[in-house]
């Protein structure tokens, strides 16, 4: 009779969950803050960074709500700058930087400006179109928040103007469509310096989502570089794995570090939060020397 075989299992620390991308109601996330981090936990996410476009509004709510929970939730400073490089609208997520820092005001609410004032020259030629009063229709959404094109679409979608959120832009309001309009954006190089005076790292948003030839995303990952940013997102839970490998090879070519988000903007089938975000180990995450980031028995992802 052969002896009992004891097996220890030694239990393997949890990944640290980490999403630096990801949207409130205070831009075109359909969430408050409140339940932004509601779903951080449920999800079991350690480290939540919140990156409206242009506004850092939803932050102060979601640390007060963090305050009266139990579960630990690393709640980082984030933004997503829109930009303008060669015709390209460029997205910046600005992280971990001090968002009561006295020059960010001012400058964000001339993004806001400009996010208005682009909104009412769309809505203009959307009413040349025969479609009036979406502006002050989707101001009714936006309330405290900043208006983008997504608010847009959503009228039009509710007025059956037409068929699918995804075909206002291909109707209406994306890049050189019927509505749209080329806003007077900051340079890369501008929003770069925004984040890095507030003590922040500026990155490079969903590069893969440009539209651009390899060539022209090279060109974009070296002025950017050139302009002293910092990092560039290397994954979504929806790349594919190829993209995935691509945006790795070109982040350790460029030297920039790995951010990883979700760009989450409203549960839905195919996003979620903190959910296949992993790294290969080639790349520098953005966060390895992020003071407020304890991993207690979980590795770092
Ligand atoms: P804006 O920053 O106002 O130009 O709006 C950009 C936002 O609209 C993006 O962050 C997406 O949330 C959404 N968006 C832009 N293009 C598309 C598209 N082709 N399909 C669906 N959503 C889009
Ligand atoms: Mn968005
Ligand atoms: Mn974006
Ligand atoms: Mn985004």
């Amino acid at each position: 009779m052969g002896g009992v075989v004891l097996k220890l299992k030694i239990a393997k620390p949890e990944p640290m969950k980490i999403d630096l991308h990801t949207h409130t109601h205070y831009s075109d996330g359909h969430l408050t803050p409140e339940e932004l981090v509601m779903r951080a936990h449920q999800m079991q996410v350690d480290v939540l960074a919140i990156t409206d476009h242009d506004t850092t509004q939803a932050l102060d709510e979601a640390r007060a709500y963090q305050r009266t929970q139990k579960r630990p939730l690393q709640i980082i400073s984030g933004i997503e700058l829109t930009t303008r490089w060669h015709g390209f609208d460029i997205h910046i997520l600005g992280l971990n930087f001090d968002e009561q820092h006295p020059s960010l005001a001012a400058r964000l609410a001339e993004q806001e400006h400009t996010r208005v004032d682009r909104a009412k020259q769309m809505c203009d030629k959307l009413a040349k179109c025969g479609i009036e009063g979406v502006f002050d229709e989707a101001m009714l959404r936006v309330g405290q928040g900043q208006i983008t094109r997504a608010h847009l679409a959503q009228v039009l979608l509710e007025r059956g103007e037409v068929s699918s959120f995804q075909g206002a832009f291909t109707r209406y309001l994306g890049k050189d469509k019927r509505a749209y309009v080329n806003a007077k954006w900051i340079d890369i190089k501008t929003a770069i310096e925004w984040v890095h005076e507030a003590g922040g790292v500026a990155a490079i948003a969903h590069p893969a989502s440009y539209d651009m030839k390899t060539k022209w995303l090279r060109k974009l990952l070296i002025d950017f570089s050139a302009w002293g940013g910092d990092g560039m997102e290397v994954t979504h839970p929806n790349m594919q794995p190829t993209k995935k490998a691509l945006l790795a090879k070109l982040a350790v070519e460029y030297k920039l570090k790995a951010v990883v988000g979700s760009d989450f903007h409203f549960p839905s089938r195919w996003t979620e939060l903190g959910k296949r975000l992993d790294i290969s180990a080639e790349l520098t995450p953005i966060w390895s020397d992020w003071s407020q980031i304890t991993p207690l028995n979980k590795e770092l992802i």
